[in-house]
C-alpha cells in the first residue's frame, strides 16, 4: 500500500465519512503511518502482549515518520490541524491502544503539559528534542493511596532549598515510566498549597521504579511504581506556568479530546476484525455476516463508531474551554468502547479469545480507558456536580 493507492486510507466503520475532512497531504501522512503500522508494527504485538514486553524500539521509527512536525502537515506557527492529530491518534489505536500510549505518551501528553505548563524559554529548549524523541518523558500523577481523589491529595512533597528543589513520594501505575528519560512528576509544596510539576531525570539520585505486574490490560505499556527519595531537581526544571491542580487541568484542556480519538480508533479497528472475520466463518452452511443477529451486532458498533466520531470532531474542531466537558467525553467514549468491544469480541466466538484475531486486545484494553484520566464514575461526578451545583463527590 503506499501513499497514492485510494483504497489506502478508508475507514470501513466511518459510515458517514469524517475522514473526508482531512487535507490530501495529511492523507498522506496517514497512509504512509497505516503502512509502517501493517507492516513492522501489528506483526509484533501478539508477542509483546503475551510476554508482556514494552515494544519501545516502535518510537524511533514512528519519530521519523515525522507526524508532528512535516511541513506539510503544520501551519505557519508550527501546529498540525487538530483534526489531523485526532486521526493520527485513531490511526495509532486502530492498530492497538498500546502503539498509541507509547507514541501519545509522549508526543501528546508530556509534550503538551511541558508545552502548555512551561516557559517559553522551557518550550524553546525542550520542544524540538521532545518531538524526535531525543528527550522523552511520562506523566507522573497519580500516587498508591491517592487515585480518584488525587486532585485534593497530592502527598508527593517538594521542599525548597537554596539551590532547587527536593522531592519525596511515592507514584503508581505511571505508564512509559520505564522507556522515559524523565518524568513528569506533580508534587505540592511544602509548607504552601501551591501543586507543582517538575521534569525530573529518571536517572536522579533517589528514583527507584518497578514494573507493576500481572496486569491484564494494556499489556505492552507498562506502568510503573515510582519511588522518590530525597530527589533533587534544579528549579530550571520546575514547569514554570504550573502552580494549581487548575493548571495542570488547563495544560490538559487540548489533550481532551484524545481520549475520544483513542475509543474511535478502538472501536474501528475492532469492527474491522469483526467484519472481516463474519465474512468468512461459515455456520449452518453460510457466512455468519450473513445472520440477522450478527448484522444486529455489527450495526449497533458502526452506530456507536459514528457517535464516538461525531464527538471527537465537534469538541476537536469546537473545543470548550471549560473542566466539565471533558468528562462528558470521557464517559460517553468509555461506555461507547466497552459496547463496540464487547459486540466484536461476541461475533469472533471462540477464536475471539485469541489474541491473533485482535478483539480480545480492544476488549480488555477498554478497560483501561475506562479507568486511567479518572473513571467513568468520577467524571459523571464532575458533570453532575456542574449540572446541580451539588458535590457527590464526598457524603
Ligand atoms: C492502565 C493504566 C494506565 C495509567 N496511566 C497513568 C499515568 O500514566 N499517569 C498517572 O498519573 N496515572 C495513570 N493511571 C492511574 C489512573 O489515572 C487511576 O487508576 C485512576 O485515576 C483511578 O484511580 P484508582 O485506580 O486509584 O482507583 P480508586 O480511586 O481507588 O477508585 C476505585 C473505584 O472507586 C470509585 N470511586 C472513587 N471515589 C468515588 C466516589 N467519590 N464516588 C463514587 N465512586 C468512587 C472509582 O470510580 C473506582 O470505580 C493509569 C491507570 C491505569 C489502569
Amino acid at each position: 500500500m503506499t501513499a497514492g493507492d485510494p483504497r489506502a486510507l478508508e475507514y470501513p466503520g466511518d459510515l458517514l465519512r469524517f475522514a473526508d475532512d482531512l487535507t490530501a497531504a495529511e492523507r498522506a501522512k496517514l497512509t504512509l503511518l497505516r503502512a509502517h503500522l501493517d507492516r513492522h508494527v501489528a506483526p509484533i504485538l501478539v508477542d509483546a502482549w503475551e510476554s508482556a514486553q514494552t515494544p519501545a524500539h516502535i518510537r524511533a521509527p514512528l519519530a521519523e515518520l515525522r507526524l508532528v512536525d512535516d511541513p506539510s502537515v503544520i501551519d505557519g506557527s508550527g501546529r498540525c490541524r487538530a483534526i489531523y492529530e485526532g486521526f493520527r491518534t485513531l490511526e495509532l489505536a486502530r492498530t492497538d491502544l498500546a502503539v498509541s500510549i507509547l507514541y501519545g505518551g509522549q508526543v501528546g501528553m508530556f509534550r503538551t503539559v511541558v508545552r502548555e505548563g512551561g516557559s517559553p524559554e522551557q518550550v524553546a529548549a525542550w520542544d524540538d528534542d521532545i518531538v524526535a524523541f531525543r528527550m522523552t518523558g511520562c506523566f507522573a500523577l497519580t500516587e498508591p493511596d491517592h487515585g480518584s481523589d488525587i486532585a485534593r491529595g497530592i502527598a508527593t512533597a517538594a521542599r525548597r532549598t537554596e539551590s532547587g528543589w527536593v522531592l519525596n513520594g511515592h507514584k503508581r501505575w505511571i505508564g512509559n515510566a520505564t522507556i522515559s528519560d524523565n518524568l513528569l512528576v506533580v508534587a505540592r509544596e511544602e509548607g504552601a498549597d501551591r501543586v507543582l510539576a517538575f521534569v525530573v531525570p529518571s536517572a536522579s539520585a533517589g528514583i527507584s521504579m518497578t514494573v507493576i505486574e500481572h496486569k491484564a490490560a494494556l499489556r505492552a505499556v507498562h506502568n510503573a511504581d515510582i519511588r522518590l527519595v530525597d530527589v533533587e531537581v534544579a528549579e530550571e526544571r520546575r514547569l514554570a506556568r504550573i502552580e494549581s491542580f487548575d493548571d495542570i487541568n488547563r495544560a490538559f484542556r487540548t489533550l481532551r479530546p484524545d481520549i475520544v480519538w483513542n475509543s474511535a480508533g478502538m472501536q474501528l479497528g475492532a469492527y474491522e476484525a469483526a467484519i472481516e472475520y463474519a465474512s468468512v466463518r461459515q455456520q449452518f452452511g453460510r457466512p455468519i455476516a450473513g445472520f440477522q443477529l450478527v448484522q444486529d451486532k455489527l450495526v449497533r458498533m458502526v452506530a456507536n463508531i459514528a457517535q464516538t466520531l461525531a464527538l471527537a470532531v465537534r469538541t476537536t474542531t469546537h473545543p470548550v474551554a471549560d473542566d466539565v466537558s471533558p468528562s462528558m467525553l470521557k464517559l460517553i467514549a468509555a461506555d461507547r468502547l466497552r459496547e463496540s468491544v464487547a459486540l466484536a469480541r461476541e461475533i469472533v466466538g471462540g477464536n475471539g479469545l485469541l489474541l491473533p484475531h485482535r478483539v480480545i486486545r480492544f476488549f480488555a484494553d477498554a478497560e483501561a480507558v475506562y479507568t486511567f484520566e479518572g473513571t467513568r464514575e468520577m467524571n459523571t461526578l464532575i458533570v453532575g456536580r456542574a449540572l446541580t451545583g451539588l458535590s457527590a463527590f464526598t457524603r
